[in-house]
């Protein structure tokens, strides 16, 4: 397993009070997998993947990475952490305005001590793979959003790691931009890459193998509206007839992926 969290918590402290964000959250994420984290706003899917990212840690829990509890990890372990095992997309691109194509993707190589003509090679080639073969010189602010989002795919996966994290990676685009980034993301996993998706649209997460879904902190597997209709057809089914299959509980027309 890549990835195993179990029983985590975070809480933040607002004043005196401490208020949870997330609450016991189990989830496995095997090698080669690709998830979808879908919630609502503020239901608390950054704070979930910036633990997962090893960009923060959590109050409780454990989190086995790559077999490795990275929970108590201190600050410059969890560096090497994300420096060698982890990319991530975010929803704003994070280019930076001066460099270009080529050079932001071939960036993270120089922090990890890779000699240049090598970082400026992967990073033509990461380019190339993914349709930008012709705006490898241009700068951020002469592509597309849907270009700069690809750029920074590439730079994401410029240091080959076990997974990439993408938190509302279409957010930012319009809805056929949106649709290509998902492309790209299929092609990558089908290449053979662990990918965690954080969304909070059904049209997006349905790219994925799987979806998970969280909501005030809490994640489970179950879809919320079946999830409701479950409990409450609980409450209803003291005259126990014949057991049915959860999914009887809900009418097409409530179903969360009819979009
Ligand atoms: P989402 O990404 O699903 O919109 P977040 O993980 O960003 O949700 O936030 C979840 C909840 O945690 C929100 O109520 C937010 O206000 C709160 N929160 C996030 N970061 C902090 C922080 N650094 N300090 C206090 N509260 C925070
Ligand atoms: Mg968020």
């Amino acid at each position: 397993m890549l990835i195993e969290l179990t029983d985590i918590c975070k809480d933040y402290m607002q004043g005196k009070e401490t208020v949870p964000i997330l609450k016991h959250i189990n989830l496995q994420v095997d090698q080669g997998e690709y998830v979808a984290i879908m919630g609502p706003s503020g239901s608390g899917k950054t704070t979930l993947m910036n633990l997962m990212g090893c960009l923060d840690t959590p109050t409780s829990g454990t989190y086995l990475l790559n077999g490795e509890n990275v929970a108590t990890a201190g600050e410059n372990r969890l560096t090497e952490i994300r420096n060698s095992l982890i990319g991530f997309v975010f929803q704003s691109f994070y280019l930076l305005p001066k460099l270009t194509a080529k050079e932001n993707v071939a960036l993270p190589l120089l922090y990890a001590g890779v000699p240049k003509k090598d970082r400026l090679e992967r990073a033509e080639e990461l380019l190339e793979g993914l349709g930008l073969g012709e705006r490898m010189d241009f700068l951020p602010n002469q592509l597309s959003g849907g270009q700069q989002q690809r750029v920074a795919i590439a730079r994401a996966m410029a240091g080959r790691p076990k997974v990439l994290f993408a938190d509302e990676p279409t957010g930012a685009l319009d809805t056929a931009s949106g649709e290509q980034i998902m492309e790209l993301f299929s092609s990558i996993h089908k290449g053979g890459a662990t990918i965690v998706m954080i969304t909070h649209e059904q049209s997006i997460a349905d790219h994925a193998e799987k979806i998970y879904y969280i909501r005030d902190g809490e994640l489970s597997e179950a879809p919320p509206v079946a999830e409701k209709a479950r409990k409450a057809s609980e409450e209803t089914r003291s005259n126990a007839a014949a057991p049915r299959r959860q999914g009887d509980y809900v009418s097409e027309g409530e179903r969360p992926d009819k979009s």
